[in-house]
């Protein structure tokens, strides 16, 4: 074990990132000299372990440290402040907010949602913190073997009601996927192997057909002058897998993704052309192709799926994506905290260029104060080019590029949402908010309990009587703040009113009262 094993997996790091992370590195080898894993391994193997991870995920230098030296305030009694002393305010701030998240207990499934709160919320302030302790527990669920078997089950369903969901949150799908996996057996043994088995009858049989399948595509894409693209396939992870067999009454010949083709191209025109060749080639299902470029996930997740019969009497999924989607369907959060770490070198970002669209992963960049920082002032840097004479000329909102767009929509001027579609979905951030029961639901900021109501269902805003945050009652016009926790009353006679329209934000809730208004009218 050697400090070159974090170091090399560094993307082009500096002499002083180098030094940084060999710093902390032999700071965390001399403060935990005497201390051993439960496995009996010297605990630095766990501290280079979760190092390494960063590393891999693209982290800079500052993080790597601070993932070194996680465990150092709580395991071997390091002072804060010698660690701001030796390696900085913020390494400081992220082993210490990384201390904190182990603090939170969990108190089992039923309060599962109240620790997913405060993580959340105790996060918001730097993604960073959250990635570190994704690491950590991603090395702890590779050594859960050595723990004491009573207190395995407790953690692995941790590991999936909290860190698997937050993984998968920030859109770390690969991360999210291991973590499952990793846990699905201590947490569900029986079912655990019930899954493993039935996979397992079927894969030699999967892994043919993908072969096949892919190499036909291949040469259908060469044939039509698609030459630069990467073809892979993956089958389901195991704790996925069991979750749709349940859903769908625990028959495996319902599960229609079970294995999947993902072709990655260079941008998004190629994807369509390629889901042109894709179905010419094989038969669509009808309703099974999903556009999740035009319309992306919530988490921010973006690709084309549809699922083809294969020929012989199954069903794949074909997953079409550009290559910076593919990154970002891994590693979510992380493949956009690069950013920051970089620039704050001084050096150039290395991660793929952005299209000029916004995407909603921006909401995540939000997480990251220095992040935050930069949107804001490249909109201030806009809005100052495009200062109007008069207020009559002023654009209605946003930036040149956006009131071009608009005026390409010509008379679409007029619908008022359009406005607030812009606004809300591609220019403000989110707020995370919470349903009593626990489920996160995000808006974007300045989102009002109406809001809230019709996010959850349109027959609970259409129907709002009262609304609580936090227990208290408010007026309907409260704007809601990352963790509040909403509850909304409803009553049969109760119906949308057009001052609702004052303070509704989302495009979904104002849809949905202009609607209700109209029938009303009717009536
Ligand atoms: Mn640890």
């Amino acid at each position: 074990m050697d400090v070159k094993d974090i170091t090399s997996l560094m993307q082009s790091p500096s002499a002083e990132n180098i030094a940084l992370v060999e710093k902390a590195y032999n700071f965390a080898a001399d403060a935990h000299k005497e201390h051993k894993r439960m496995s009996g391994e010297p605990y630095l193997v766990h501290l280079v372990e979760t190092a390494k991870s960063l590393a891999e995920l693209g982290m800079g230098a500052t993080t790597i440290a601070a993932g070194l030296l996680h465990d150092s305030v709580e395991d071997v009694g390091v002072k804060p402040e010698t660690i701001e002393q030796e390696f900085g305010k913020e390494v400081r701030f992220l082993v210490e907010g990384v201390t904190k998240l182990g603090q939170f207990k969990y108190r089992g499934a039923e309060r599962h949602s109240e620790s997913l709160r405060k993580l959340l919320v105790a996060t918001s302030k730097d993604a960073r913190v959250l990635i570190i302790k994704l690491m950590d527990r991603l090395h702890n669920m590779h050594t859960l073997q050595h723990v004491p078997p009573e207190k395995r089950k407790r953690i692995a369903l941790e590991t999936i009601d909290i860190y698997a969901a937050i993984a998968h949150r920030l859109g770390m799908g690969v991360v999210r996927r291991e973590l499952e996996d990793l846990a699905f057996e201590y947490a569900y043994p029986e079912e655990f192997s019930e899954a493993k088995k039935m996979l397992a009858a079927r894969s030699k049989e999967i892994a043919d057909r993908l072969e096949k399948m892919s190499s036909a595509l291949q040469d259908e894409l060469q044939k039509n002058g698609i030459t630069d693209f990467t073809i892979d396939h993956r089958v389901k992870g195991l704790w996925s897998l069991w979750q749709k067999l349940k859903r769908k009454g625990g028959n495996i010949a319902n599960v229609h993704d079970i294995s999947a083709l993902r072709v990655v191209v260079p941008d998004i025109a190629e994807c369509y052309r390629v889901l042109g060749i894709v179905h010419k080639l094989w038969q669509p299902l009808p309703n099974k192709i999903k556009d999740y470029i035009a319309f992306q996930k919530p988490n921010g997740y973006q690709s084309l799926h549809t699922s083809v019969f294969s020929g012989d009497g199954d069903i794949v999924e074909i997953q079409i994506r550009t290559r910076e989607m593919h990154r970002e369907a891994q590693y979510g959060i992380a493949a956009h905290v690069l950013y920051k770490e970089h620039a704050a070198d001084g050096k150039p970002a290395t991660a793929p260029q952005k299209s000029n669209k916004q995407s909603s992963f921006d909401w995540i960049r939000s997480l990251i104060p220095g992040l935050r920082r930069d949107v804001k002032k490249d909109e201030e840097k806009k809005k100052e080019q495009i200062q109007p004479q008069t207020a009559d000329e002023r654009p209605r909102f946003g930036t040149p590029d956006t009131t071009k767009w608009l005026s390409e929509l010509g008379e679409e001027m007029d619908d008022p949402d359009i406005e607030t579609t812009l606004k809300t979905d591609v220019f403000s951030h989110h707020v995370f908010v919470f349903t009593p029961r626990g489920d996160v639901v995000d808006l974007p900021t300045d989102s009002s309990p109406i809001d809230f109501a019709y996010a959850i269902h349109s027959d609970i805003g259409n129907h709002i009587a009262g609304a609580k945050v936090n227990g208290k009652l408010v007026s309907l016009d409260t704007v809601l703040d990352n963790g509040d926790i909403v509850e909304i009353q409803t009553k049969k006679s109760a119906m949308p009113k057009t001052k609702w329209l004052d303070f509704a934000r989302t495009t979904v809730a104002r849809r949905h009262i202009r609607n209700a208004l109209e029938r009303e009218k009717k009536n």
